[in-house]
């Protein structure tokens, strides 16, 4: 297999050197039929282009999916087991490279090493967890009504995937989507966001160079409507799982709706914790400010709304803001650094637009609202953390998701009153409470409208062996992770074997 060509380097214009990357197609690189490239650029410092990749289209998709399709014929009756290994080699090679990817994945969208690191770990956590499944796959075998009948339901690959991604968890949500694919038995064809292809295709080399054969995997680089939209479109991928914006994923769901496609939609969130009086206020206080400036507030799972009950509402406020103005915002290659930029110049100014929304709307900022255009820092899409109090619920930037460092404080009364607060909005993906009563906590286990709750801790940390996605605007009911996936990437096909010589008609044979 061709894997040179994606880590020679080539000389730009005679000085600089950047990797250019084709898109990787049976197994091949090659070249987008539009003759068209992008730049992925560093927004730490935007003079820097980290590689350069193809702009694809419409026939780069068609060519991805019938290479998919003709692997798939082969690649389904490859034991589970025996495609399951590959997996597994593929997680032992992320572990030698763990460090080269981290750093590749900083340079091209900012987050922080110690979070990028953890973001290659996410992938390394899941082929582990998909290559055992390879030796489960469980389906029921069940008793018959009837006599010498038998009966089963095993699992069957679907075909060729279709997969969209974003750029926040560039090599975890590809892993998220690819690893039990190829376990299940299909062919795969991913585009990664423009802002982060770079960390896509370190997986998928990964996967190439444990022994995952041609055309089982195929990566497009390109814009969503160019390179997204004909994936979801043809008629040939039989599976779609995106993941990125409510706004987004309503148009790939009713496209893939037309064809009844299955579609996973993994969407936006505006994630509450919820501080009652008698809560570790230390532990909320630091475990708020990892959930809303961790990633620079661009998870969808960040902590964007904190919810504080009104007996500890102004300490909480005192202590939260004093720490927020000393997170260290910098290049995400500096270890000291806390929190990296915003990932492009446009999430930069939604932020900016969100703060002056909020102040019209007449929250009060108390830290924070300003870009970073200091020194170095100038070169980069820099933003203070910001942190609005005495936020109304109903205002727009406690509805609206705005994926960036900016957090709004809502006083509540009780518990009763939090979730209230907290359900209100058009969202349902993450949630979590901090307090020392366990009757409280498990209350609010059972009433958060969330997809996830968790409990003296921030509304991200997501293990990839449980089941991964929310409720309400952020999907449609399916589920990535864990055995959701397998759910997702899979079709049961239910078996009988009569073995009585005779005819035996359910439900009306009943031997009475
Ligand atoms: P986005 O703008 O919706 O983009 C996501 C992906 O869709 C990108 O690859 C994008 O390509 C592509 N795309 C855009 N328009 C398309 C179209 N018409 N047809 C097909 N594909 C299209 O989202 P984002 O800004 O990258 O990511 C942030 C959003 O993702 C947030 O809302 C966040 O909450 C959500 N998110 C959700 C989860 C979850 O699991 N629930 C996880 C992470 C992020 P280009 O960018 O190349 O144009
Ligand atoms: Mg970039």
């Amino acid at each position: 297999m061709a894997t040179d060509t994606m880590t020679k380097p080539v000389i730009d214009g005679g000085t600089t050197k950047t990797r250019v990357f084709k898109n990787f197609i049976d197994g091949e690189w090659v070249e987008s039929n539009s003759g068209e490239t992008f730049e992925d650029r560093n927004p730490a410092d935007t003079r820097e282009v980290v590689a350069i990749f193809q702009r694809s289209n419409k026939a780069d998709v068609d060519g991805a999916v019938d290479a998919a399709r003709r692997a798939f014929a082969k690649w389904r009756l490859v034991p589970a087991p025996r495609r399951a290994e590959m997996v597994f080699r593929a997680a032992e090679i992320l572990i030698e490279r763990k460090e080269e990817h981290a750093r590749d994945m900083t340079r091209e969208m900012g987050k922080v090493l110690k979070e990028t690191r953890g973001d290659v770990q996410e992938a390394i956590d899941a082929a582990y967890y998909n290559a055992g499944e390879g030796r489960r796959l469980f389906g029921p075998t069940v008793p018959s009504e009837l006599p010498n009948k038998f009966a089963m339901a095993v699992r069957q690959p679907i075909g060729v995937c279709g997969m969209i991604t974003p750029w926040n968890f560039p090599m975890a949500i590809s892993s998220w989507k690819l690893l039990p694919a190829i376990v299940c038995g299909n062919a795969c064809v991913i585009k990664p966001a423009q802002d982060t292809p770079l960390s896509t295709f370190n997986l998928v080399q990964a996967l190439t160079d444990a022994g995952v054969p041609r055309g089982v995997i195929n990566v497009i680089a390109g814009y969503g409507p160019e390179a997204g939209a004909p994936l979801t479109e043809h008629p040939s991928v039989r599976a779609v799982s995106f993941t990125g914006s409510s706004a987004v994923g309503r148009t790939i769901g009713t496209t893939a709706a037309k064809s009844f496609k299955p579609c996973s939609l993994e969407l936006g969130g505006k994630n509450p914790m919820i501080v009652l009086d008698d809560a570790n206020l230390d532990l909320a206080v630091e475990g708020g400010l990892w959930g809303a400036f961790g990633t620079t507030g661009q998870r969808c799972t960040a902590t964007s709304r904190i919810i504080v009950q009104k007996g500890v509402y102004h300490k909480f406020v005192d202590h939260f803001v004093a720490r927020a103005k000393k997170i260290r915002v910098g290049n995400g290659l500096d270890e000291t650094v806390e929190m990296g930029p915003a990932v492009n110049e446009k999430q930069l100014t939604t932020d900016l637009n969100y703060i002056e929304i909020g102040k019209n709307e007449g929250a009060k900022l108390i830290t924070g609202g300003n870009r970073l255009d200091q020194g170095e820092l100038q070169h980069g899409w820099f933003l203070e953390p910001t942190v609005f109090i005495d936020v109304d619920p109903k205002m727009r930037i406690a509805q609206e998701e705005i994926f960036g460092p900016v957090v709004a404080i809502i006083p509540c009364e009780d518990l009763e009153d939090a979730i209230a607060i907290a359900n209100n909005i058009e969202y349902g993906l993450s949630s979590s409470l901090y307090t020392k009563d366990v009757n409280k906590a498990f209350a609010a286990v059972r009433d958060l409208e969330a997809g996830i709750t968790y409990i003296n801790a921030p509304t991200i940390g997501a293990e990839v062996h449980l089941p991964f996605g929310g409720t309400k605007a952020t999907g449609n009911g399916h589920r990535e992770g864990g055995i959701g996936a397998v759910d997702f990437y899979t079709e049961w096909k239910s078996i009988y074997v009569d073995y009585s010589d005779t005819l035996q008609k359910a439900q009306i044979d009943r031997g009475e």
